[in-house]
């Protein structure tokens, strides 16, 4: 396995920034993940993992070792008459890994279809969309523990999956490196389409006729490609906040300014909250706005796009600067769903 020294990360993030790293390697084994291991201990230097760069923002160069991953492989664990249980490398791509699926008749992942990256981050994030998580279908996983140089089985309660949330999420960076990803699939389908875009979408395509997994599918993609910005066009990380949950007495207060908030039930902790971040942010006008090259989406307001040359830096001032707005018009803090590298290894 080669490591390259000075290495642009340009093309290895989605949002296009100019970022060199110190070196940077592709692993595609695990005798390339404990040799990149190794020259970082030698070399004294920081480690970060990247898998397709569609959640991470450079700020500026990174003084450390990059470990993309591009470990592959799926493998069939077990299989009865009603499940199955893949276990699938790190380095495969998510996207490509659902349609696989649903060519085999393997259910329950088809809500998650078209989000961009590679299968290890899914459980780095608790990947979700149109009602349908990453925990829901989580079995475990394995990953490297970076200090110890021990390879770590982790069962779904020691993920503590939340909201875009795991344990994962709040480890020192480089810390676990996760190898592989096994998901327990459904063989019969089991079509989740409460979501109301996606219903109304399958709707609108087959009346009231149960939808098979591939429509599911197929109504998310259009849904998605009609929605979102494709960052081989306009450079961007997909939502750049996560969606505020709060408490019935901040939503009271806001209710008695606006009409027809949207909300959104959180199941998990009762008498909180959940409303777009993306609303919040419309209605204080940040849709379409620009501050030179780094700009918000003109129909997606919590999606940060780069519009040509922007650094890191200018879309972390202007992100920086919606959150400002955000708490100063309704009080409410927004978080980042991207993970912002900082030179530190941030
Ligand atoms: C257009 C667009 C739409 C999107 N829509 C959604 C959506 O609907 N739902 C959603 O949840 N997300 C969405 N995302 C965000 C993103 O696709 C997911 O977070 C995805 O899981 C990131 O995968 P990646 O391989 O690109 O991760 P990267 O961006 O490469 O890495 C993200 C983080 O995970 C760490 N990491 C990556 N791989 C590993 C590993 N093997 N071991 C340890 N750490 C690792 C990195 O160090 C980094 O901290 C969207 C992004 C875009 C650009």
């Amino acid at each position: 396995m080669e490591i390259f020294a000075d290495f642009d990360l340009t093309p290895c993030n989605t949002f296009a920034v100019a970022s060199r790293a110190r070196a940077f390697c592709t692993v595609r084994e695990q005798a390339d993940l404990l040799q990149a291991l190794a020259y970082a201990v030698e070399q004294d230097l920081p480690l970060l993992v990247l898998g397709g760069g569609s959640n991470v923002l450079f700020i500026d160069d990174y003084p450390g070792l990059v470990v993309h991953m591009a470990m592959p492989g799926i493998e069939r664990l077990e299989q009865d008459d009603n499940r199955v249980l893949l276990q699938v490398g790190a380095g495969e791509n998510w996207h490509n890994l659902v349609m696989w699926c649903l060519r085999k008749g393997f259910y329950g992942i088809e809500n998650l279809a078209l989000i961009p990256g590679t299968v290890g981050a899914a459980p780095i994030q608790n990947i979700g969309a149109y009602g349908v998580e990453l925990a829901t279908v989580f079995a475990c996983l394995t990953a490297l523990e970076a200090n110890s140089g021990e390879f770590w089985t982790f069962q779904r309660d020691d993920c503590q999956f939340g909201y875009r949330d795991s344990v994962f999420k709040h480890g020192r960076p480089g810390e676990l490196i996760i190898t592989t990803v096994t998901l327990q699939l459904s063989l019969a389908p089991v079509p989740v389409t409460d979501y109301r875009t996606l219903h109304e979408e399958l709707e609108r395509r087959h009346g009231d006729s149960v939808p098979s997994p591939q429509q599911v599918a197929d109504a998310v993609i259009a849904i998605r490609q009609s929605k979102l910005p494709d960052p081989a066009r306009l450079p961007n990380c997909g939502s750049f906040f996560k969606n505020p949950v709060i408490d019935q007495a901040t939503f009271q207060t806001l209710s008695a300014r606006y009409d027809r908030i949207p909300v959104f039930p959180v199941p998990d902790q009762p008498g909180q909250i959940k409303i777009p971040a993306a609303w919040l942010l419309d209605q204080a006008g940040w849709k379409g706005r620009r501050q030179g090259a780094a700009g918000v989406h003109r129909e997606q307001a919590v999606v940060l796009v780069n519009h040509g040359g922007a650094s890191g830096a200018e879309l972390l001032a202007l992100a920086r600067d919606m959150q400002a707005a955000v708490l100063d018009r309704f009080g409410i803090a927004l978080e980042p769903e991207v993970r912002i590298v900082q030179g530190s290894g941030g």
